[in-house]
């Protein structure tokens, strides 16, 4: 089939590379110069399928409770759960959001698989690694998460002061700290460099990339058009077999006039990447994978021979999300991320040498991506991967890949159907 694909993100790459691989001929429009470089830009780089589990109170019980600092990151008070995965309700309600989270584990799930096996079967090299430390120190709820994801063979372990300590030499850390959770099958890695990497490989099956090609409107006909316009002015329009929608939040604009709704509950947040200080003396004062704490939803992690932290976790309206985003974010809206890696790593950072980044993240109002046929002949979407952009792109373009080759889809596939967003 002729396939376009609307975006350059990572899902949008993820899509092309996937179908490429299947033998369709792919083009790929993007408003940007390259790659990534919207929300798949600088995002912490975190993937696991354990962060499918409950490691936060639902919403209600939160904002009951007692404000610690992590209210200043999430005044939404949903941390990094995702919106309708946690919360209250009657025997009904939470059988369906139960449903739910199995549904996002098992997509997190494929998604780790499958970015395993590229970068095994493509020799990906970038900066990566393995493992995260999760800090909750509620034992209570970090024991139901626990039990939660070992009911569903994923394995989560508990990590006292001393084996902390093995796992992150660099963190400074109390001999009588509290239990930590340790998820040794997490991926953590540099997502932008990913999507550098997965280009060049769907380049290579010869999927086409039109940088700067911003797509106006999609024409559903029996061949869907897609009208576009250049950054030179010119205009054109060219009709496909198949239009897969990719534009994060902006697909929202392009699938209303074909009476497809996409409820966002955009998320937005911040990253700082900053040099580490090399020390002989200390070699190992930074983070050697992640650190997450999920408390703030602040997480700490290793990019070669610089760290990251990301945070930030504040709900904004559609369409002015966020009001201004060429303005930089406030100290006070850094400052958390600051005081989470001083805390931590005290003395690792450089920050002279730092890059502030932020974006929104697209959250559709379930916390389920879209991904499948649209319902309207010919458009399909793989969108609203929320704050799992890596692994759950990988999973919705492997599930994309699989209906549209007409096989059948897998259980959970029926969870992330865009009409039920109608
Ligand atoms: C602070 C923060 C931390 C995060 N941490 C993690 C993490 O640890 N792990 C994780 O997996 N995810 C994380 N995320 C989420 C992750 O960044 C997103 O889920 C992911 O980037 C979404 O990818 P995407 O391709 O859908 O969107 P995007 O990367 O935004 O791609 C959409 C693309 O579509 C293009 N586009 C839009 N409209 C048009 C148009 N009309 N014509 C042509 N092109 C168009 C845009 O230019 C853009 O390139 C984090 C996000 C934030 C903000």
């Amino acid at each position: 089939m002729r396939i376009a694909v609307i975006g350059a993100g990572m899902a949008g790459v993820a899509a092309a590379q996937a179908l490429a691989a299947d033998g369709h001929e792919v083009t790929v429009f993007e408003r940007r110069s390259s790659v990534a470089e919207e929300s798949s830009f600088a995002p912490a780089g975190i993937a696991a399928a354990a962060l499918a589990a409950p490691w936060r109170p639902a919403p209600g019980r939160l904002q009951a409770g007692k404000a610690d600092d992590a209210s200043r990151l999430h005044p939404t008070g949903a941390a990094f759960a995702v919106p309708g995965l946690l919360g209250k309700g009657d025997a009904a309600a939470t059988g369906r959001r139960q449903e739910r989270a199995q549904a996002l584990l098992r997509l997190l799930s494929a998604g780790v698989a499958r970015i395993d096996e590229l970068t095994r079967a493509l020799g990906l090299e970038f900066e990566r690694g393995d493992g995260l430390l999760l800090v909750q120190p509620d034992a209570a709820q970090a024991a139901q998460a626990i039990a939660w994801l070992q009911a569903l063979g994923e394995t989560a372990e508990w990590a006292d002061a001393a084996r902390q300590r093995q796992l992150e030499p660099g963190r400074a850390i109390a001999d009588d700290a509290p239990r930590a959770v340790w998820l040794p099958n997490a991926r953590v890695g540099n997502p932008r460099e990913w999507t550098q990497l997965l280009r060049a490989h769907a380049l290579h099956l010869g999927a086409r990339f039109l940088f700067q090609h911003t797509v106006q409107s999609i024409a559903a006909d029996a061949r869907p058009a897609v009208r576009f316009a250049t950054a030179d002015g010119r205009a054109g329009e060219a009709a496909f077999d198949a239009v897969v929608v990719c534009a994060a939040l902006e697909s929202a604009r392009l699938l209303a006039p074909l009476g497809v709704a996409l409820p966002w509950k955009p998320v937005h947040g911040y990253s700082v990447t900053v040099a580490q200080h090399v020390r002989e003396s200390a070699p190992d004062s930074g983070p050697r994978a992640a650190l997450l704490d999920v408390r703030t939803g602040v997480s700490i992690n290793r990019l070669g021979a610089r760290l990251r932290v990301a945070g930030g976790h504040e709900a904004v309206s559609v369409p002015s999300a966020p009001a201004d985003p060429a303005a930089p974010p406030t100290t006070k809206q850094l400052q958390p991320l600051y005081d989470a890696v001083d805390g931590a790593f005290p003395g690792a950072a450089n920050w002279q040498q730092a890059q502030v980044w932020q974006a929104t993240r697209a959250v559709l109002a379930d916390g389920l991506p879209a991904v499948g046929a649209s319902g309207v002949p010919g458009i399909w979407l793989n969108v609203g991967h929320a704050q799992h952009g890596w692994a759950l792109s990988q999973a919705g373009a492997g599930l994309l890949s699989r209906m549209m080759a007409g096989e059948p889809a897998p259980p959970e596939a029926g969870a992330l159907a865009p009409q039920r967003l109608r």
